[in-house]
């Protein structure tokens, strides 16, 4: 017979090995709610002989590198794609292509499909799909994903999908395809999946209806992907805006709104086109949780 000692040790084994099964219970695919992983891909890059189209009247006559961006998220309840980049039928021009009277020259090293199959995606695959906006540098692939779901605001839908498209600077060639697809028109911020794990922010100024996108990753946390409401860090620490952007008080206020979603989500922000951020976060096939 057990002493009381004994009983005591043999009643402590088993609540320790009672909690050891229960956390080691197995995570059922369904359990696995919220975003799962996110993959930076590579969608071209670009560069300028004068950045101050950019930041007017700062760095005049000076060159600088912009990057541009893809990202795959997975999410429990679908793959969504934010950003397509420049097409990928520039990957075969070995001097790239020259756009806006030589202000830009945009190149393509590694394609977006080759980057979706390296990771075993068929374009199909895509279930929800979303933009910051519409210039040909972020819409340059959208025609792969047909079966998607877009998720793009009234607004920039107006601008891109009306009769005067290139007024805005849109070039319609890019997406003529996706003016089937199922479409969710938003007015404002939106909750793609109802979770708060991925959230578009209504963020207008560069163009009508830009947007920018709110990831909250399982290890890392919330990041905030600015699409073009900045282009580089200098002009996010100076709130400088484009001359060219569609209004220049609404970019401002933009730029306001993501600073106080940074500092209420503690969210770190992405900002595409600025190289020297993108070169220090790990692409595909690697990615982030
Ligand atoms: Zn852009």
């Amino acid at each position: 017979m057990a002493t009381d000692r004994q009983q005591t040790t043999i009643r402590i084994c088993a609540a320790l090995l009672s909690i050891a099964i229960l956390s080691a219970a197995p995570v059922r695919a369904d359990d696995a709610q919220g975003v799962q992983r996110m993959y930076v891909l590579y969608c071209g890059e670009s560069d300028t002989k004068d950045v101050s189209v950019w930041s007017p009247g700062v760095d005049v006559g000076k060159p600088r590198e912009f990057s541009d961006s893809c990202y795959l998220i997975r999410h429990a309840k679908g793959l969504l794609l934010w950003e397509s980049g420049v097409s990928d039928t520039i990957a075969a021009m070995p001097d790239g292509l020259t756009v806006g009277n030589g202000m830009l020259t945009l190149h393509v090293r590694k394609t977006l499909r080759s980057q979706l199959q390296e990771l075993g995606i068929a374009p199909a695959a895509i279930t929800h799909l979303g933009f910051s906006h519409f210039h040909g540098d972020h819409v340059g692939n959208v025609n792969l994903f047909t079966s998607a779901k877009l998720y793009i605001q009234q607004a920039e839908y107006d601008a891109a999908f009306g009769p005067d498209a290139a007024k805005s600077g849109f070039n319609p060639a890019f997406y003529n395809k996706l003016r089937d697809s199922e479409t969710v028109k938003l007015d404002g911020d939106h909750d793609i999946f109802g979770d708060g794990s991925v959230v578009i922010y209504s963020t207008p100024g560069h163009t009508p209806g830009h947007q920018s996108l709110q990831v909250r990753l399982p290890k890392t946390g919330p990041v905030l992907l600015s699409g073009d409401a900045v282009h580089f860090g200098e002009n996010w620490e100076n709130r400088r805006v484009p001359a060219r952007n569609f209004s220049q008080e609404q970019s401002l206020a933009s730029m306001e709104k993501l600073a106080a979603i940074l500092e209420r989500e503690y969210a770190t922000l992405w900002i595409n086109h600025d190289k020297s951020q993108t070169d220090t976060l790990p692409h595909a096939p690697e990615f982030v949780e």
